[in-house]
């Protein structure tokens, strides 16, 4: 069952939306060298507070922190500690969310620490990035949920190959359904899958996060005995991407990007939604 909102509900998760974007703006100051991931946690958890929200991240699934910090080879869901100093050179992905009066939002980036990365570090994040906003600019009403998969995996798999090689599209995490909680169906690959048929038409008060994850090596991951690290089986270095996004009658709304994701969008020809809260 796929839930439907009402513009109302659109309103409330746009809120939520929003203290996500603020989370992003003030972790992404505090990334520099010498920083700990605990410091960038307690960062994100005083924003949260100053907005009048709350964290689903922190004890989901019993998970001790605010946001994730997945460093270099991490690929998602590390768990902020003060062992990990962030070093001139590090690529890390936070993911954050935040609920308002029961509505959800979730939204990641991966940030460069320090300055003087390789290239294809640089195009890794670009490339993990882009096909977010290509998978974004699919959520129209008509199409089904694997055009979104097609529009992911088809703008990584159209790149120049990085010098290690070939991207590796993670499999075994996704995009998901997001509302009146963090994760819900439907399931989003960030791939075609034959077995998995076409999923859900969609429609107007559709909500969904969408979240590629593409490493520098192997698609393939396992997860640490702290049992919620994710890391590449290869150890090569990875991105995660993420908004939330909501179909509406107008079109697509970024519900966790400050502009609702109109720039973006207007690149792949696509108006974004008016903003309920404007
Ligand atoms: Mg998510």
């Amino acid at each position: 069952m796929v839930e439907i909102k009402t513009p109302e509900q659109i309103a409330k998760m746009r809120e939520a939306g929003l203290v996500v974007a603020a989370v992003h703006a003030a972790t992404r100051e505090a990334a520099v060298p010498g920083a700990t991931t605990k410091d960038l946690d307690e960062v994100a958890r005083k924003v949260i507070a100053e907005h009048g929200a709350k964290s689903n991240f922190l004890g989901y699934g019993g998970f001790p922190a605010t946001i994730c910090t997945s460093v270099n080879e991490v690929v998602v869901h590390g768990i902020p500690d003060e062992k990990t100093v962030l070093k001139d050179g590090d690529i890390i992905s936070i993911d954050a969310g935040a609920i308002v009066e029961g509505w959800h939002g979730d939204a990641a980036f991966t940030a460069f620490v320090g300055t003087g990365h390789a290239p294809e570090l640089i195009e890794l994040s670009r490339v993990t990035e882009e096909s977010m906003w290509a998978g974004i600019a699919a959520v129209r009403t008509g199409n089904r949920l694997v055009d979104i998969s097609k529009a992911i995996e088809g703008y990584i798999r159209r790149q120049p190959r990085p010098a290690s090689g070939k991207y590796g599209i993670i499999e075994d995490y996704g995009g998901h359904g997001i509302g009146s909680e963090m994760h819900m169906d439907p399931h989003l690959l960030n791939y075609v899958s034959r077995k998995r048929g076409k999923g859900p038409k969609l429609v107007p008060g559709f909500c969904i996060a969408i979240e590629p994850m593409v490493s520098l090596g192997t698609a393939k991951t396992h997860v640490l005995a702290d049992d919620w690290t994710v890391l590449t089986d290869d150890k090569s270095w990875s991105s995660h991407w993420e908004h939330s996004v909501a179909l509406t009658e107008q079109g697509p709304l970024v519900l966790t990007a400050v502009d609702g994701g109109r720039a973006k969008l207007a690149e792949y020809g696509v108006t974004a939604a008016p903003d309920p809260l404007a």
